[in-house]
């Protein structure tokens, strides 16, 4: 399949493609070197982040056996909810943020399907050759040398996707572990059915897929062009300049009717999603300046200024738009809350439910007993104990429950009886359960209900 593309009026086709595959031309440059290196950083990270130990325990693990997330000190459980929202809504207008600023940055620099991508693109350069030797190979009828060829380049291509879904699913099972019993075949057909599972994504995503996922399945490029606005900086190719479009001889006076653009196609054929920056911008367009490396490559050769095919805004120099700020005032109140909420954690929680079964009993003494299911959770890396008492009732007793020990990162359910003063006549009292930690002298509170006849 062919695309379309605008030539000074006249309609041209790009035939890079063959079956709508396109074939993209290793670039080097200032913008490529930036992708390369932010690409390396973050792999590491990624690969590294799990080997990190912090007080004897994987330092970031989403432990789903038992339902918590460890951040260093900060261990989070479902309960802590808000925290997670409030992490979603920053990391949701930073890229607002970023996208009103710069386009589409993140997908070109920093999006995990882009540095896939541009490694297995890496592999596919080392193994089947350049451009024109890949475009040579696809048309080329089976045999020993393309069978070969292929086979070394999938053999590859799913080695990394495999060793990319070990390394994910060490943030859900802890790290030494995990490569242990991967290695001695040992591990559990569930983390067997995921490894799998995630390596099938990476292959079929980075080495099948690639920029499809960008352009039909990826929701934020759809939604990303209400973001822009006239000071966003997106990749421009700058008509006024390069028109009239046509070839010339290097070192040679360039003829009267044409514009910069010799019409190398250099732009087009290193472009990762296949598309032509002169048509203007395109949703497909990912901003990862690789054009502009080719372009300021040609415009070098020819001994033209570079910036030909450059990041710029519509208005350059307009002052930032409300919009903008507004994106920043959000983000600095999300961090706010965000350090409120971890300053004000309890490392604890109770929660206290009446027994259901009987409301009150009367005893032989005169006096109500009412009898509490009480919850207790400990979320610190240490075992807690608590003594309780009572707040609201004069004269009423607690049946022999104290201290209440929890042990370190678990859940203990105790049965809780109060017991009224003798000839308790009302209907209800509420009251609070007061507990207090013996080593952290942390206080928790519950409201409750104690009924009478
Ligand atoms: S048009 Fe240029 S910036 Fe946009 S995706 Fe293609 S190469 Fe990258
Ligand atoms: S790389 Fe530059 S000179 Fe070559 S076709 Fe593209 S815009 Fe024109």
């Amino acid at each position: 399949m062919h695309k379309s593309t605008k030539n000074s009026g006249a309609v041209i086709f790009q035939t890079s493609n063959i079956d709508s595959k396109v074939f993209v031309r290793e670039q080097k440059g200032f913008f490529q070197r930036i992708r390369r290196s932010l690409g390396w950083t973050l792999m590491i990270l990624f690969m590294v982040i799990p080997f990190i130990q912090y007080q004897g325990e994987q330092a970031i693990l989403f432990d789903l056996e038992v339902q918590k997330l460890n951040l260093f000190s900060l261990v989070l459980y479902p309960q802590d909810l808000f925290i997670f929202v409030l992490l979603l809504m920053f990391a949701a207008f930073a890229l607002f943020y970023v996208s009103n600023k710069y386009g589409r940055i993140w997908c070109g620099y920093t999006c995990p399907q882009t540095i896939w991508t541009m490694m297995y693109l890496w592999v596919e350069h080392r193994v089947e050759g350049n451009r024109q030797a890949r475009i040579k190979l696809e048309k080329m009828p089976y045999g020993i040398k393309k069978i070969t060829t292929k086979f070394i380049k999938h053999a590859i291509w799913l080695l990394i996707a495999v060793i990319t879904a070990a390394v994910f699913m060490s943030y859900f099972v802890p790290a030494h572990q995990l490569y242990i019993d991967l290695i001695t075949f040992n591990s559990s057909s569930l983390v067997n059915f995921w490894v799998i599972f995630f390596a099938m994504c990476t292959y079929i995503n980075a080495g099948w897929i690639r920029e499809k996922m960008c352009e039909h399945m990826c929701p934020y490029s759809r939604f990303q062009s209400v973001m822009f606005n006239s000071n966003t900086k997106v990749i421009t190719y700058d008509t006024k300049r390069g028109e009239q479009r046509g070839p010339r001889k290097i070192n040679k006076e360039k003829p009267e009717h044409l514009g910069d653009c010799v019409d190398c196609n250099l732009c087009v054929q290193v472009c990762p999603v296949g598309i032509d920056i002169r048509n203007g911008l395109q949703y497909e367009c990912i901003s990862c300046g690789l054009c502009i490396d080719a372009c300021d490559q040609t415009m070098d050769k020819f001994s033209y200024p570079r910036g030909l095919i450059k990041y710029s805004a519509i208005n350059e120099h307009a002052p930032s738009k409300a919009i903008n700020y507004g994106y920043a005032l959000i983000m600095t109140v999300i961090t706010v809350l965000s350090i409120l909420w971890i300053i004000n954690r309890s490392e604890f929680e109770v929660s206290v439910i009446k027994d259901r079964n009987v409301l009150y009993r009367e005893t032989f003494d005169n006096t109500i007993e009412n009898t509490f299911q009480m919850k207790l959770f400990n979320k610190s890396k240490q075992d807690a104990v608590f003594n309780v008492e009572l707040s609201g009732l004069q004269g009423f007793t607690l049946q022999e429950t104290q201290p209440i020990k929890v042990p370190a990162q678990e859940r203990t359910i105790v049965m809780v009886t109060v017991i009224s003063p003798e000839n308790y006549d009302q209907k209800f009292t509420d009251f609070e359960f007061v507990l207090q930690e013996v080593k952290t002298q942390s206080e928790l509170t519950s409201k409750t209900t104690f009924h009478g006849p």
